[in-house]
C-alpha cells in the first residue's frame, strides 16, 4: 500500500490569510433590489464607451506590437501620456520616470516586495485603504497607525511618534492617500504636506502617495473650483536637497477611465523604479500591451478632460444627495461630513446604535455599506462606516438614505 504524506504546508503568511473584507460583502450585493454603497466602483453610466470603442479599434490597427509581449516598464506611447499627466499635476516627469503597472494595486504590491522585510515598521494613515493593510500583513510588516482628522493625516502625531521610536524601529515607509482618501474622503492640508515630507527627509523613510482620486475634486461650497494643494512628490522635489526624492507617486486610470483597463502607474526615482521593474518581471512580465494601447489611444484622443469633468460634476451631485439626505431633517443617527472630492463618505454612528445590529437591519432594508472595522489595522472604532456614492444614481441614493434611516430606527432600542 502506498501511503501518501500530508501536503507540504502553506507559507507562514498564507497559513490563515484574511481575505478582502470588502470583497466578502459581495454575496449581499446580488440580492434582488439591493442598493450598494459598499464597493469603490466608478459609475457605469460615466464610462466613455464610445470613446473607448474608438480607442480599442485604433489600438487594434497598430500592428502586431499590440498583441505581442511588451517592455516591462510599459508601452512608450502610454508612458509619454502618463508623464504628461504627472506634469499637469505639477510634478517633474519624463516617460523614463514612469512604470506602468497592472492597476495601482500592483504598484503597491511591488513596493512592498522591494522595500519590506518581516518585522519592518510601516506607518499607515488610519482609517486606511483595506488592500494596503492586507498587503502589509502578508509581508509581515509591523503596522503603526497614524491618526487622521478632517484635514487628513495628523502630522503632529506623526512627529511625536517618530521622536519616540527607538532607532531599530524606524519606519521604512509611510502610506497615505492625500487626495480624497479612501475611506475618509479627506484632503491633506497644504502645510501638513510640507511637514510630512520634511519628516520623511529628516528620518529617512519613503512616502507612498497613492492618488487614484485626485482628479475627482468637487467645487467648493461657494461653487468655485477647488484649488488643489501640491502633490507630496512635488513637495519632495523642492525639499529633498540630496537629489533623492523620498515620495513615490502612484495613480491609476481605474476611477477616471475604467477599472477594466487595469492601468496604474508609478512615478519614482530611478533606483527604486528599476527594482520595482525587476519585481514586476516575475509578477506578470508586462501589463497587457493591448489595454495599454487602448489607454494610450484614449488619452491621445483628447476626450479625457471632458470625461473627468463629467465625473466630477456627477459625483458631486451624488455626494450631495447622500450627505444632505443623512444630515438634513430628523437626526439620522449617522454623522458624516462633506468630502471635497473622490468617491467616499466616512460616517460615525451615535454610540446608542449597535453597529452589528445596524448592519443587519440595513441589509434587511436593502442597503449595504462597509462597516468601519475593515479600515483599521487593530483596535477598530466599530461605530464607523464607509459609504460610496459613486456607483448608484441619485434616485437610488435617495432611496438608500430612506432605508438607512429605517435601519437605524429598527436597530435602535426604543
Ligand atoms: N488605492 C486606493 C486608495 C484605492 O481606493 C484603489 C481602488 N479601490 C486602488 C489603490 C487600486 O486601484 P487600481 O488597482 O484599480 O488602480
Amino acid at each position: 500500500m502506498n501511503r501518501s504524506a500530508a501536503p507540504a504546508p502553506f507559507a507562514a503568511s498564507f497559513a490563515e490569510p484574511v481575505g478582502s473584507p470588502i470583497r466578502e460583502l459581495f454575496p449581499y450585493l446580488s440580492r434582488p433590489g439591493m442598493i450598494s454603497l459598499a464597493g469603490g466602483y466608478p459609475s457605469p453610466s460615466l464610462f466613455d464607451a464610445e470613446g473607448l470603442a474608438q480607442a480599442a479599434q485604433q489600438a487594434m490597427t497598430q500592428g502586431a506590437g499590440t498583441l505581442q509581449y511588451g517592455a516591462t516598464e510599459g508601452q512608450p506611447a502610454l508612458r509619454e501620456a502618463l508623464a504628461q499627466q504627472a506634469q499637469e499635476r505639477g510634478m517633474q516627469a519624463t516617460p523614463a520616470d514612469i512604470l506602468v503597472t497592472t492597476g495601482s494595486q500592483q504598484a503597491f504590491d511591488l513596493l512592498v516586495r522591494v522595500l519590506i522585510e518581516p518585522g519592518d515598521t510601516v506607518l499607515v494613515e488610519v482609517p486606511a485603504y483595506p488592500a494596503t493593510l492586507q498587503a502589509l500583513r502578508l509581508a509581515q510588516a509591523r503596522i503603526l497607525p497614524i491618526p487622521m482628522d478632517a484635514q487628513g493625516l495628523q502630522t503632529q502625531a506623526l512627529a511625536e511618534l517618530l521622536a519616540s521610536l527607538p532607532a531599530e524601529q524606524r519606519p521604512k515607509l509611510l502610506y497615505t492617500v492625500p487626495n480624497f482618501s479612501n475611506p475618509r474622503g479627506t484632503l491633506l492640508a497644504a502645510e501638513r504636506r510640507e511637514a510630512l515630507v520634511q519628516l520623511a527627509v529628516q528620518y529617512g523613510f519613503w512616502v507612498v502617495e497613492d492618488d487614484p482620486y485626485g482628479e475627482l475634486c468637487f467645487d467648493d461650497p461657494q461653487g468655485q473650483p477647488l484649488a488643489m494643494p501640491p502633490t507630496l512628490r512635488a513637495v519632495g522635489e523642492r525639499l529633498a536637497s540630496s537629489g533623492h526624492n523620498p515620495v513615490i507617486y502612484l495613480s491609476s486610470l481605474s476611477k477616471t477611465v475604467a477599472p477594466a483597463l487595469r492601468v496604474g502607474w508609478m512615478l519614482a526615482d530611478a533606483p527604486l523604479l528599476r527594482r520595482c521593474t525587476v519585481a514586476k518581471q516575475t509578477a506578470d512580465l508586462c501589463t497587457s500591451p493591448l489595454t495599454q494601447a487602448v489607454a494610450a489611444c484614449y488619452l491621445h484622443s483628447g476626450r479625457y478632460p471632458a470625461t473627468v469633468q463629467r465625473a466630477r460634476r456627477e459625483y458631486q451631485r451624488r455626494m450631495q444627495a447622500l450627505v444632505q439626505g443623512l444630515s438634513e431633517g430628523e437626526h439620522s443617527g449617522i454623522r458624516c461630513t462633506r468630502p471635497a472630492g473622490g468617491m467616499f463618505v466616512w460616517a460615525e454612528l451615535d454610540r446608542s446604535i449597535d453597529p452589528q445590529q445596524l448592519f443587519d437591519a440595513a441589509v434587511a432594508q436593502g442597503v449595504v455599506y462597509v462597516p468601519g472595522k475593515a479600515f483599521y489595522p487593530a483596535n477598530p472604532d466599530l461605530h464607523t462606516l464607509r459609504m460610496s456614492f459613486a456607483a448608484p444614481e441619485v434616485a437610488q441614493i435617495e432611496q438608500a438614505v430612506l432605508r438607512l434611516r429605517a435601519a437605524v430606527k429598527a436597530g435602535t432600542p426604543p
